[in-house]
């Protein structure tokens, strides 16, 4: 431990006072500070989540990460950030590591937002979606495809919240539309009922994750499977990836459609 750390530890024995309320509030959310982190070099401090967030979309755009990050405070340079201190003993996150919860996957689907959609629609039959109906039928991975879409944009693990009052709009838009055959604006509808629940979380990513979630559901297919058509009509990812499971499975994904004994 060098001296460095131990100052760290010194200045972690009064963790507690800094909870109450307006003795030093967070400088990013400005509420009292909730998990208390210290940036490793200017020891300025922050919710460890604040903190995180304000790291990560910082360096989103930079490739590699950068290993250190500018304090938004004092500008100084840091390169991790102390928390989760107890007795003594505290954990360090490194700058250049990566949320942990954040797969390939999320990082994948983040770039997506940023791309444009092309011809998706047409590969995953959209108008096809709204004629048949098909939106009445549940999709039994919704939910999981909600939590990764959602933990992609707002960088936050745990979604929860936002997934369920979702799945709550999808499910009400479901079940209006059981009992009203042959609604003209029944796309429209889906559009404003989901985009009114997921603003206030995703504010202008709002449009562009509705239209995801529209290609996603009447794609009928496995996340996994989504991905890789998606992967396989966009050039947003590393050109390997793309070629190497192509090449790899190349009847992979005949099995995981499953629409495909629709009667049309
Ligand atoms: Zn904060
Ligand atoms: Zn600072």
């Amino acid at each position: 431990m060098d001296r460095h750390d131990r100052s760290l530890i010194e200045q972690s024995g009064n963790n507690e006072e800094q909870l109450s309320p307006n003795s030093n509030p967070c400088p990013i959310c400005l509420g009292p500070i909730k998990c208390e982190a210290y940036l490793d070099q200017c020891f300025h401090n922050f919710c460890y989540n604040c903190i995180l967030q304000w790291i990560n979309v910082v360096s989103r755009k930079c490739m590699p990460r950068p290993s250190s990050v500018k304090c938004p405070l004092c500008k100084a340079d840091n390169f991790s950030v102390i928390h989760g201190y107890n007795r003594g003993s505290f954990q360090r996150h490194y700058i250049n590591e990566d949320c942990i919860f954040l797969s390939e996957a999320h990082k994948y689907r983040s770039q997506c937002y940023s791309t444009e959609t092309g011809t998706l629609g047409d590969k995953f039959d959209v108008l096809r979606f709204w004629k048949l109906r098909k939106y009445l039928h549940p999709n039994r991975w919704l939910h999981d495809w909600l939590r990764r879409e959602l933990q992609a944009l707002t960088l936050e693990e745990d979604v929860e919240v936002i997934v369920h009052h979702i799945v709550g709009s999808i499910d009400i838009f479901r079940n209006r539309q059981k009992h009203s055959v042959g609604a003209v604006d029944v796309k429209e509808q889906f559009i404003s009922l989901i985009s009114e629940a997921a603003r206030p979380f995703i504010a202008g990513r709002t449009e562009r994750f509705v239209n995801e979630l529209e290609l996603f559901l009447a794609s009928g297919l496995t996340i996994d499977a989504f991905d890789k058509v998606y992967m396989q009509q966009l050039s947003c990812v590393p050109e390997e990836t793309v070629e190497g499971e192509a090449s790899e499975h190349p009847h992979h994904d005949r099995h995981l459609y499953v629409f495909d004994n629709d009667s049309e």
